[in-house]
């Protein structure tokens, strides 16, 4: 902020108004109206000179910063005050004089100083009357209030005050209270007591029979502690008249802190509370006036509603399905409901008094007025069913029900009655029972036990068989006393699952054993179903019980050939695994053996070889002959280690096939011819009787090695005689499988086969005589192999002393 006394840089005005405020005789404080800082805008001389401050160190800086309460001070209030004030004169916009103040000012030493100022706070506006600054002017009256002049000030005030001001001693004296030494006029004004009357008086003299006790214990304790106080209570004038009174009332201190006085400011409250009272009055009364034409309404609507009640009845009477009737204590018929006319197709007089009884079925007429009569006799409620003529002719079935109306001596006044149409009901309950009579004969004429349940299960009838078989009475078994003849191990869950059928109207199956009437247990197969009426209600079980223990046996005993199926097959499994195992190894031994032994045998033949030409030194005949010996030994050998490599070969599935188109009745021949020399050397014969061309496909490397072996076999074990080779189609089915086959077959003259033997020489290692040297026994065991292999078989039929005929089988067509 600029400070006004240096400033120059603006056009000078014709008067320098900063210099006149700056250099007046009073103490001015200009400030801003920017609260809550009240900036400091500018200050007089005088003003600076009061407070002992230079313009430099307060101009630009806020209020309250630059002249703050006095630190050393508690009740110190002038920051406040002044606050308080400025903010009155912004909101009002009218200058305000605050009370004297104390506010200290710091001295430069930093101590405060004690202070007394008078202040007045004004507006100043511009010329479109916007506020724009706040004028603070004070006059320091620490010297008046110094020299008494306060004491007048404050008098002035007080005496002229609208507020009764009461001033008493600081103690109270000998429990009387504290004694007043001075009233105001205001004081004389409320109370109608002059100064004389009460200085030196308590003010308890004010106080009367209807004054609160407990305010005027808490001001006097609120005293006693030295505390500020303020309250409410009732006082009496001087005429005697109450008024009511608030009251304030605060210590005034010496400089020491110790009370020297207290101050009480009255104000009469009565008029406040008067208004108050009366606007209390006033909206109560009004309250209480719309409360009464609430209820007043209320009643209206209720007389209304009374009237309509009647009308409601009749209506409901008029509406419900029900027809409705009333009569006197005698029974003398005086109303039906609407229904019952229109049912009837009577007019009114007409069933009045015992015209009702004109359409009821003549045949119902004597048991109903039977009950009626009773019930009027004694006062019983009236049930009856009955039949009722409609307008068209037809008869309906009703329940009647009629209860007495009693008033409060307990006489009866009037008998209430319906009639409610049953016909649909009774119609139902003859289908119902209809069904159960068919269910009946039904029952009692199937092999099955069988029974009827109620909705809830309880059962009330068994077919005949049931008692046969079980050796029970109706009494015994009837409801759940079926249990009886259960099985104690099942009876527990047959009951809770046939109870959840009943509770959910599930249709219901379960097996479990029956004590028959010898004691035994049969099995049964159990079913029941829920009948239900039209809308879908449970009306009835129908129950039976098959007999399934043979059945149940049956499928024992099929479980258990099962089993012992599923027993062998797994076993024969086991086997095959284990011969597979066993296979699988003597392949690998033979492989391993045939191929260490070829090797060695082969170089044996070698040496023997050279010696038997000569070519290690010449050898005698006799030695040539040993050699020789040793070579055809070698020579068998190694033929015997050939089969054995095939053998093995074949078990392991490694003999690999070249399937052909080949003419088998070439093949054939070419075979037999190959034995033609060996078997003449051997002075047999031999015969070929094959067709030309036999075509299919197969493998024919295989089918000549086959040959080879039958034909070789037939040379060595025929003595004399002849070998004939055959071969032919077989379109007849008398092959080995289904379709077309070509069969080639080797015969011979020798001592055949005996019918023991005519399998095992088909396994490895099988010959007739064991002790001949001529082979191993593996030939035909490959032969057959091979010959499966080829989707074909071998075999053999022989007449012992006659000769063999080895029959190859190979498909014919595309293998
Ligand atoms: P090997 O002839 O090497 O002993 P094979 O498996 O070829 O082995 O024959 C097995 C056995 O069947 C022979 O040892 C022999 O006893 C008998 N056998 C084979 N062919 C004939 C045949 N044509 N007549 C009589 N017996 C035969």
């Amino acid at each position: 902020m600029e400070d006004p006394g240096t400033s120059g840089r603006t056009p000078a005005p014709e008067v320098d108004f900063r210099a006149v405020f700056g250099s007046a005789p009073d103490a001015y404080l200009l400030l801003a109206p920017d609260p809550p800082r009240f900036t400091i805008l500018g200050a007089s001389e005088t003003y600076l000179r009061a407070t002992m401050t230079r313009r430099e160190d307060v101009v630009g800086r806020p209020l309250f910063e630059v002249f703050p309460d006095n630190p050393t001070d508690p009740g110190a209030t002038g920051v406040r005050n002044l606050q308080a004030s400025l903010e009155e004169v912004i909101r009002t916009g009218e200058p305000h004089r605050m009370a004297l103040q104390k506010y200290d000012i710091r001295a430069p030493d930093g101590d405060f100083e004690e202070r007394f100022w008078d202040p007045l706070n004004s507006p100043v506006f511009d010329d479109r009357g916007k506020l724009v600054h706040l004028v603070h002017r004070v006059e320091d009256v620490t010297e008046q209030i110094r020299s008494g002049k306060r004491l007048r000030i404050l008098e002035s005030v007080v005496t002229t005050a609208n507020d009764a001001v009461v001033v008493t001693e600081p103690e109270p004296r000998n429990g009387e209270g504290r004694r007043i030494i001075y009233v105001n006029e205001a004081f004389t004004r409320m109370t109608g007591y002059g100064p004389d009357e009460v200085i030196g008086r308590t003010a308890r003299m004010l106080r009367g029979a209807d004054t609160d006790p407990e305010t005027t214990r808490r001001i006097g304790a609120a005293l006693d502690r030295r505390e500020s106080v303020r309250a409410e209570l009732l006082n009496y004038r001087k005429d005697g008249s109450p008024f009511w009174v608030e009251v304030s009332i605060s210590p005034v201190l010496d400089e020491s802190g110790r009370v020297v006085q207290w101050t009480s400011v009255q104000r009469d409250t009565t008029e406040r509370r008067r208004a108050e009272e009366t606007a209390l009055r006033l909206t109560r009364e009004k309250a209480a006036r719309a409360e009464e034409a609430r209820a007043r309404e209320e009643i209206e609507s209720i007389l209304e509603k009374l009237r309509e009640s009647e009308e409601r009845h009749r209506l409901l009477a008029n509406m419900i399905p029900q027809h409705i009737w009333t009569t006197d204590p005698d029974g003398y018929h005086g109303y039906f409901s609407r229904r019952w006319y229109e049912f009837t197709g009577a007019a009114p007089e007409e069933t009045e008094g015992e015209g009702w009884l004109r359409f009821l079925h003549p045949d119902d007429r004597e048991r109903t007025l039977e009950r009626w009569q009773h019930s009027l006799r004694t006062g019983e409620p009236y049930s009856i069913e009955y039949r009722f003529r409609r307008a068209d002719g037809e008869y309906r079935w009703f329940l009647g029900q009629a209860m007495p109306l009693r008033d409060e001596a307990g006489e009866i006044v009037e008998w209430f009655g319906t009639l409610t149409d049953i016909s649909d009901q009774k119609r139902a309950e003859d289908r119902l029972r209809e069904s159960e009579e068919r269910f009946r004969a039904l029952g009692n004429s199937i092999p099955q036990l069988a029974w009827m349940a109620e909705p809830d299960g309880w059962i009330f009838w068994y077919n005949d068989r049931w008692h046969e078989y079980t050796g029970t009475t109706l009494e015994e078994m009837q409801g759940w006393g079926w249990q009886k003849v259960h099985h104690p191990d099942h009876v527990d869950r047959v009951v809770e699952r046939i109870r959840h059928a009943f509770e959910t109207g599930t249709p219901w199956e379960d097996t479990f054993p029956l004590r028959s009437r010898t004691g035994e247990y049969r099995w049964f197969l159990s079913r029941a179903v829920p009948i239900r009426d039209a809308s879908g209600n449970v009306v009835r079980w129908f129950g039976t019980n098959t007999d399934v223990t043979e059945e149940r046996e049956a499928a024992a005993e099929r479980e258990r050939l099962l089993e012992r199926e599923r027993e062998a097959r797994a076993d024969a499994d086991r086997r095959r695994e284990e011969l597979e195992r066993v296979t699988e190894s003597r392949t690998r031994l033979m492989h391993g053996f045939t191929h260490d032994v070829k090797n060695p045998l082969g170089a044996a033949d070698g040496y023997a070889e050279l010696l038997e030409h000569g070519i290690l030194g010449e050898l005698s005949a006799k030695q040539v002959e040993s050699v020789r010996g040793i070579r055809r030994s070698i020579e068998m050998s190694l033929h015997l280690i050939h089969e054995l490599l095939e053998l093995a070969r074949a078990e392991a599935g490694e003999i690999e096939l070249e399937p052909v188109p080949t003419g088998v009745g070439e093949l054939a021949r070419e075979a037999a011819e190959d034995f033609r020399a060996k078997a003449a050397a051997h002075g047999l014969g031999l015969e070929v009787r094959v067709p030309e061309a036999l075509p299919t496909e197969t493998d024919p490397a295989r089918v000549r090695q086959i040959l080879g072996n039958l034909l070789s076999n037939a040379v060595k074990y025929t003595p004399e005689g002849r070998i004939t080779v055959g071969a032919d189609l077989r379109t007849d089915g008398s092959g080995p499988g289904d379709g077309d086959w070509i069969a080639i077959r080797v015969s011979d003259t020798g001592p055949g086969i005996p019918e023991a033997k005519r399998e095992t020489i088909f396994q490895e290692f099988t010959r007739i005589d064991p002790e001949a040297e001529s082979g191993a026994g593996v030939g035909l065991a490959i032969s057959r192999r091979i010959a499966r292999l080829l989707g074909g078989d071998l075999t053999v039929e022989s007449e012992v002393g006659r000769g063999s005929t080895f029959t190859l089988w190979l498909p014919q067509g595309e293998s």
